[in-house]
């Protein structure tokens, strides 16, 4: 039995136009794409079925705004001018909403769409120098370059080296330059302070930083590690969780060591990213 009862799986269906058959493509085949595209996004399978409407949300002004915003994002797309970034301490959500608003803009668009965790990319960008391996850094890099809507969780996990400046600069700015939307997480807190280790600021560097609030909306928030939760909580657990679970307390004492990361130039690793840009699909 064929999936779809209007074309019969062809893929065309005939329309009447003023009283004239003609044949044109049926709207299966964006569903069929979109499937496709869900498939290939990458999405490690604990999130693969994350909706912003199945993430149990609780009266907490900041998060509920990052929600609102994601699902903002979701129905504007592709018109939108600017990417996410979601900030806050590990288990309080931000993968999800990041995935759920990739998995939905895919869905409703049929959009390409990649996620990658941080770190994740990086070493399989490194694993391409690897001359036994048959495989370019473009091999990896395009598909993170072109992809329509793009998620980068975890932003900041990796230790800033002159050579992972670079690399994630270049992503950032190719997709900035492109007007390719970015979603980042990341579980380091947006604060002005040059001495502070464990700032966005000092963990991705000034340039990166700097493009960054350019091309995203900042949604910065706190709130219970869902990951203590049992099963079937609820609203009221987890605001009472919340309550009684002051989460954010950054060590400070590491100032002289987070001035010097991001001020001394290091010896440069030799960087060799070769991107010619060239728009998607061409
Ligand atoms: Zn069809």
């Amino acid at each position: 039995m064929p999936s779809c009862a209007i074309c019969d799986d062809t893929g065309w269906k005939t329309i009447d136009d003023n009283g004239v058959s003609r044949v044109t493509r049926c709207d299966c085949l964006k569903v069929r794409a979109a499937e496709q595209h869900l498939r290939d996004a990458r999405i490690p399978p604990r999130y693969q079925r994350c909706t912003l409407e199945n993430l149990i949300t609780y009266p907490n002004e900041k998060f509920l705004k990052a929600v609102s915003s994601a699902k903002r994002f979701v129905e504007a797309f592709p018109v939108v001018q600017k990417g996410l970034m979601l900030i806050g301490p590990p288990g309080i959500g931000k993968t999800h909403i990041a995935v759920a608003a990739l998995r939905q803009v895919i869905q409703r668009t049929g959009a390409r769409g990649q996620y990658y965790d941080t770190r994740g990319l990086l070493r399989d960008i490194r694993s391409t120098y690897n001359p036994t391996l048959q495989m370019a850094e473009m091999d990896v890099l395009r598909p993170v370059m072109e992809a329509e809507v793009l998620v980068l969780d975890d932003l900041g996990a990796e230790r800033l080296t002159d050579w992972v400046e670079e690399t994630m600069s270049l992503i950032v700015n190719t997709r900035y330059n492109e007007r390719r939307p970015t979603i980042f997480t990341s579980n380091y807190e947006d604060i002005p302070d040059e001495g502070e280790m464990n700032s966005l600021l000092v963990r991705v560097g000034f340039r990166l930083h700097s493009r960054l609030r350019e091309m995203c909306e900042f949604l910065e928030y706190d709130g219970p590690d869902y990951r203590e939760l049992p099963p079937n909580a609820g609203a009221e657990d987890l605001l009472g969780l919340w309550k009684t679970q002051p989460r954010r307390k950054l060590p400070s004492k590491t100032t002289g060591q987070a001035r010097a990361q991001l001020k001394t130039p290091k010896s440069a690793e030799r960087v060799d990213l070769k991107w010619s840009g060239g728009r998607a699909g061409s």
